[in-house]
């Protein structure tokens, strides 16, 4: 038995102004014999993907997987240039394969409104209907349930944070394995239920979502045709018509049952969907920050603020604060601005220079800082991941500078990564009980390593492209009668 590999990923924040493009795309994609050695034993969907194939005893055929993670719209040019690349790479090897896994996300956008829909058809397009194609999402996806005209076997991560990439791999691996060899017979069904919510709010773990999602195992537990039940959050900062939480559920060839369940989950996250968007529980910057120092009062742990509605890693709404009135020792990691970091490593350790940091991604991402700062660190780090979601991946920072204005420290990066574990601190030598107050950009993901690294969390929200207040957004291409958006 072959399976051929692949994938395309990117959650795309339409709202944004500057497209992600082809070699932003290009920069992280990984082919062949490489694709295999950067993903074998790593917490990712093709780490899973390649350990169910191993397992079965099938063979492998790696083509290409690039994920960029959360950025703007791609290109259509990046669009086109992987559909073409992977349509290609599955057509020669056509006679000679059973299957194809693809990772995707979901929640890719084009900046001509094409979607992960448009590509799983344009693939199905390309290679005929004889090939069986599998495909693990991530549970921010807005998945649109024609997805079920295209691909046999789908699922979705089940955690945010996505601490079971691997899992959701391994999941869909084993499944289209089971298919192919006679076992059972996988029948999909997705259906939406109208409701999106910030992603700050799609953490699986925080009630009442952790209740949903204990449900969803239950009716797995609860009947045996049924394979897999995979609520799927949806992202609320992509404007498309699909967006939303949907539900994916794949039994025995068990339609009634399928059908039950879904009823019996929609009816469930509906009623909960006031209680699941808990817009009053953020902060404004000031208030924010007074908690978070309250919290950290006498605790030997940092305080962790939460930036969350920055979708880029470079706003400075915060670090501006921070930097009028603050005395405490901060650290903000991972701050995305490769020309600062650019300036910052010529310039060399020791130096103190002025530099211009952050707000550069858009006129949301709050003004650019013209700080004196000293340089502490240079160099272009690469590492494997640390922590849980995503454990062992490559990581490349690129230039890298850490730089010091009063107290506060700031890792100025040149990959747009964000901030989810110890890695900023256990890589440079550096220790995070050492500071008083911790300054990131995640969502959900930090949760894994920063719930028990840290004496609190305090959520902040900003006027940026990814705010808790959906209604300061101005959708135009989401369908109407989604809670709370139209
Ligand atoms: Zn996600």
């Amino acid at each position: 038995m072959r399976i051929l590999i692949a994938g395309f990923n990117l959650e795309s924040v339409t709202f944004l102004p500057k497209p992600t493009t082809l070699d932003e795309f290009e920069r992280v994609a990984k082919r062949g014999e490489d694709l295999l050695s950067s993903f074998e034993d790593t917490n990712t969907v093709p780490g899973g993907f390649i350990k169910a194939c191993k397992d079965e005893g099938v063979e492998l055929v790696p083509l290409v997987y690039s994920e960029v993670g959360a950025a703007a719209s791609a290109t259509d040019e990046a669009f086109d240039h992987f559909v073409d690349e992977i349509s290609r790479g599955i057509r020669a090897e056509l006679y000679n394969l059973d299957a194809v896994l693809l990772g995707l996300h979901g929640a890719l956008v084009t900046k001509n409104g094409r979607t992960d829909l448009d590509l799983v058809s344009e693939i199905r397009r390309q290679i005929g209907n004889d090939l069986p194609l599998g495909v693990a999402f991530d549970l921010h996806g807005n998945l649109d349930p024609k997805f079920i005209d295209y691909a046999e076997v789908l699922s979705a991560y089940r955690e945010s944070p996505h601490i079971d990439m691997g899992d959701t791999g391994e999941r869909v691996g084993k499944i289209m394995i089971a298919k192919l060899r006679g076992e059972f017979d996988p029948k999909t069904v997705i259906q939406k239920v109208p409701i999106t919510l910030p992603s700050i709010f799609t953490a699986t773990k925080v009630a009442p979502l952790c209740e949903v999602m204990a449900e969803a195992r239950r009716q797995e537990e609860l009947y045996a045709n049924i394979l897999d039940c995979s609520v799927v959050m949806g992202f609320a900062y992509a404007d498309v018509p699909q967006i939303g939480i949907s539900l994916i559920v794949t039994s025995k060839n068990d339609h009634d049952t399928s059908n039950k369940v879904i009823a019996h989950m929609s009816k469930l996250i509906w009623d909960l969907r006031e209680s699941l968007y808990p817009k009053d529980s953020v902060f404004n910057v000031r208030n924010g920050l007074r908690k978070a120092l309250e919290i950290k009062k006498n605790e030997q742990k940092p305080a962790v603020i939460l930036e969350h509605a920055d979708r880029m890693n470079d706003s400075t709404y915060v670090l501006h604060e921070l930097i009028k009135t603050s005395n405490e020792r901060v650290a903000v990691p991972y701050f995305w601005d490769p020309q600062a970091a650019k300036t910052a490593h010529a310039a060399g350790v020791g130096s103190n220079i002025l530099l211009e940091v952050g707000g550069k991604s858009s006129s949301k991402a709050g003004q650019p800082l013209l700080i004196e700062v000293e340089v502490i660190w240079t160099g272009k780090p690469k590492f494997q991941m640390g922590g849980l979601m995503g454990k062992g991946r490559p990581v490349d920072l690129g230039v890298t500078a850490i730089v010091k204005v009063k107290n506060i420290f700031i890792w100025l990066i040149s990959a747009n990564i964000s901030a989810i574990n110890l890695d900023p601190f256990e890589q440079f030598g550096m220790d995070h009980l050492d500071f008083d107050l911790v300054l990131l950009r995640s969502k959900t993901h930090f949760r894994a390593v920063w719930e028990k690294e840290s004496c609190g969390i305090v959520i902040i929200d900003t006027p940026d492209w990814g705010p808790a207040l959906l209604n300061t957004l101005s959708y135009e291409h989401a369908r109407k009668g989604v809670f709370p958006i139209t």
